[in-house]
């Protein structure tokens, strides 16, 4: 695909298309077309996310109604309790301080941060997003994920924005009120699937998420990635693959990686022939730099960084965990390797209002898929695919920490 043609990709899809929502079906439908019209065909899998219906949401501090949004998910309630703002993460002091209460995060609500306000008798949860230096008052739709209260007990939560939260702690707010009223249950999000069988039985993954986060437009975050799969998709339709060569457009990844979750756990018997994974999340802002993040055995960075020099490209390949599809491939002991573009975070940021067609480049987009495409062809066209089909173990014991699986450990001084 030419820039010309990538940006319209991006133009097409740039509306907000969270992951379970018509929107984000509406998406898929468009990917599904712009293969059909290159003569091939796509299957769609289903998996099941949760929904909610919020119908009332609010919050009372100081003696006002403060803006918020519910956190989805996290129930029916009408409870009020003293304040606590936590700002030391995971301090005990800090947290023997919670119980009772309604308690302001400084963070968002992963796994260990709920766990902690479970455990420590908290009532109530309050986090904010924004920046008190930008105009906007956009407040984020939040959800408290499955896996986060996966064996916990469900604490209704808010979000507001940052300036609330720093015109709450000024004005000494003593204590707070939270409503909410939902309706919870199950809807669908969706993979979307293209095969070009090879020669050899054994398949290279590719994989890129297409859904939002509900103030995103999602061009950066990624529809980028997705218009890079496309690319290949073409490419790789009229040029010998001795690999099989799968695509997956991966639906709900902003919810918690969703959509490679439910393939990896549907598809295990069938991941035993896959022998990479190559993942597309954020390529072609008009700033940021290159990176690989493999995923994989110690090898595959130098060999990234061997082929970069060779073609004359700048480019940060490391081996580490990407908070991307990838990591559930990895997980399943595929090698796994993401590719991004990060721009500086005041020249483009994700999961906002700004994350626009805007902040991107045709040409960049091109010059990325080039690469990917320059790697990929490496591997796709090996006799034997060299990664080696294992997860070194300190990779493991990241993506144990990364999955919640195991707690990273504290600071100690
Ligand atoms: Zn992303």
């Amino acid at each position: 695909m030419d820039a010309k043609q990538i940006m319209k990709f991006l133009e097409d899809t740039a509306y907000v298309h969270v992951g379970g929502t018509e929107q984000e079906k509406q998406v898929a439908a468009y990917i599904s077309d712009c293969c059909k019209s290159l003569g091939l065909h796509t299957t769609t899998e289903d998996f099941d996310v949760p929904m909610a219906t919020v119908h009332n949401a609010k919050l009372y501090a100081g003696g006002e109604e403060i803006p918020c949004m519910a956190y989805r998910c996290s129930g029916n309630a009408d409870v009020e309790a003293p304040l606590f703002y936590l700002n030391t993460r995971g301090d005990a002091y800090a947290l023997s301080q919670c119980k009772g209460k309604i308690v302001l995060l400084e963070t968002g609500v992963g796994y260990w941060t709920y766990h902690d306000l479970v455990e420590s008798g908290a009532v109530g949860f309050i986090t904010f997003n924004g920046d008190v230096r930008v105009a906007d008052s956009d407040i984020d739709d939040r959800e408290l994920r499955t896996y986060v209260a996966r064996d916990l007990k469900i604490l209704p939560g808010v979000n507001i924005h940052a300036r609330s939260a720093v015109k709450m702690i000024a004005d000494g707010v003593q204590s707070a009120r939270i409503v909410l009223a939902q309706d919870q249950y199950t809807g669908t999000s969706q993979n979307v699937i293209l095969d070009l069988p090879g020669d050899i039985d054994k398949t290279i993954v590719f994989t890129a998420h297409y859904d939002s986060t509900p103030l995103s437009k999602g061009t950066y975050d990624n529809m980028s990635g997705s218009a890079a799969l496309l690319s290949l998709t073409k490419y790789y339709k009229d040029h010998p693959h001795r690999h099989g060569v799968r695509f997956i457009w991966c639906g709900s990844e902003e919810r918690g990686l969703l959509g490679s979750k439910a393939y990896v756990a549907a598809h295990a018997e069938e991941l035993k022939d896959v022998v990479l994974n190559i993942n597309t999340d954020m390529i072609g802002s008009i700033m940021g730099g290159f990176r690989a993040i493999s995923t994989a055995e110690e090898g595959l960075p130098y060999f990234i960084r061997y082929l970069s020099l060779m073609h004359g490209v700048c480019i940060e390949s490391r081996q580490d965990i990407y908070s991307s599809d990838s990591t559930p491939f990895a997980d399943a002991g595929v090698p796994a390797i993401s590719f991004a573009r990060i721009a500086p975070s005041n020249t483009a940021t994700a999961h906002n209002r700004y994350d626009t067609p805007a902040v991107m480049s045709g040409p960049q987009m091109v010059y990325d898929i080039d690469f990917i495409r320059l790697f990929a062809d490496q591997m796709i066209n090996a006799v034997i695919c060299p990664v080696k089909r294992e997860i070194p173990d300190k990779m493991k014991e990241k993506l144990d920490t990364y999955l919640s699986r195991k707690r990273s450990k504290p600071f100690t001084f």
